[in-house]
C-alpha cells in the first residue's frame, strides 16, 4: 500500500516505481516514457491512458493499475507519459501526444507493441485486461439505456466490459469480433460486481466501450492473427466517482480487481 501513502494523486512517485521493479521501456529517443513491469504472465494489465500530469486522459488508472500489478504479482504495462492528442493537434511521439490504445498511434511508439508481444509469448495464455475510465455520465447512459437490462439506480452502475460485441463501428459488418471468450467475460463480470464494482457487458448497440472498433488496440491480437486460446483480451471501463477519485476509493478498486482477477486467471494470488 505503500504507493497509497506517497503519492499526492499527481503522479506516481519515479523512485518508487524503480524500487518496485517498474522499468523504463528502452526507448533511447524518449526522456521519460511508458513503465513496463515484468511479473507472470498469465495476467497483462495496461494502463493506455495513465498520463499522471494535467490535463489527465483516465483519471488516476496509472495508479490504480500499478497497485493491482504490485497485488498480484503479474506483468504491467503503464503509459503515464503520453496524452490523447487534443483537437487540432496530429499524434506527435516527441512532443508525448500519442494516443497509446490506437493502433496507428502505438505504432509510432519505438517499443510499445514489442513489450506487449513478449508478454504474451507462449507457452501459457495470457489474459489482457485495458484499464480504462469512463466518465460518470458514461456509466448512467448505459445503466439508463433499456438495451443495457440494467436493473437498479442509473448511479448504481460503476463499470463495463467490452470484449468486440455488437458489429463493427468502422464497417458496419453485423457481427462480433470476439476478443475473449464469453464465459470469461460473464465471469469477469459476476466476480467484480460480486466484489463491490458493479458491472455489465457493454450492450451490443452502443456506441463505445465495446472494445469491437478494428482500429483499436482491443482488437489488435485479432488483428494480428493470435488466437483465444493463446490471448484473450478485454477492455474494462471504470467509472470515476466513488472508484478513481481519492486515494482511498483507489485503494478499495485496485484491492475489488485484485480478487476478481485472482479468482479469474489460474495461477494468479494476490
Ligand atoms: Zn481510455
Amino acid at each position: 500500500m505503500e504507493i497509497f501513502r506517497n503519492c499526492n494523486l499527481m503522479y506516481v512517485p519515479s523512485l518508487l516505481i524503480v524500487g518496485e521493479k517498474m522499468v523504463k521501456a528502452k526507448s533511447p529517443s524518449i526522456e521519460d516514457d511508458i513503465k513496463v513491469i515484468p511479473g507472470n504472465s498469465s495476467l497483462l494489465l495496461i494502463a493506455p491512458h495513465g498520463v499522471s500530469t494535467k490535463p489527465k486522459d483516465d483519471i488516476n488508472t496509472d495508479i490504480l493499475t500499478h497497485e493491482i500489478v504490485k497485488q498480484l504479482g503479474c506483468c504491467g504495462i503503464i503509459n503515464d507519459v503520453f496524452r490523447k492528442p487534443r483537437k487540432m493537434k496530429g499524434p506527435n511521439l516527441e512532443n508525448k501526444d500519442l494516443n497509446l490504445y490506437k493502433i496507428e498511434q502505438a505504432q509510432m511508439h519505438p517499443t510499445f507493441l514489442d513489450e506487449i508481444r513478449k508478454m504474451i509469448k507462449p507457452p501459457g495464455k495470457t489474459l489482457v485486461v485495458w484499464i480504462h475510465g469512463m466518465k460518470n455520465s458514461s456509466a448512467k447512459t448505459e445503466a439508463k439505456n433499456k438495451a443495457s437490462k440494467f436493473k437498479g439506480r442509473a448511479d448504481a452502475l460503476h463499470a463495463l466490459i467490452g470484449f468486440g460485441q455488437g458489429d463493427s463501428p468502422k464497417t458496419g459488418e453485423p457481427k462480433n469480433s470476439f476478443t475473449a471468450c464469453k464465459e470469461t467475460a460473464n465471469r469477469f463480470k459476476n466476480l467484480l460486481t460480486e466484489y463491490g464494482l458493479t458491472t455489465i457487458l457493454t450492450r451490443k448497440n452502443a456506441s463505445n466501450f465495446r472494445g469491437r472498433h478494428e482500429d483499436y488496440m482491443n482488437q489488435w491480437f485479432m488483428n494480428e492473427g493470435y488466437k483465444r486460446s493463446q490471448v484473450e483480451s478485454i477492455q474494462l471501463e471504470i467509472r470515476e466517482k466513488d472508484f478513481r477519485d481519492t486515494v482511498d476509493n483507489l485503494k478499495k478498486t485496485a484491492n475489488i480487481l485484485s480478487k476478481a482477477l485472482s479468482g479469474l486467471v489460474i495461477g494468479i494470488k494476490p
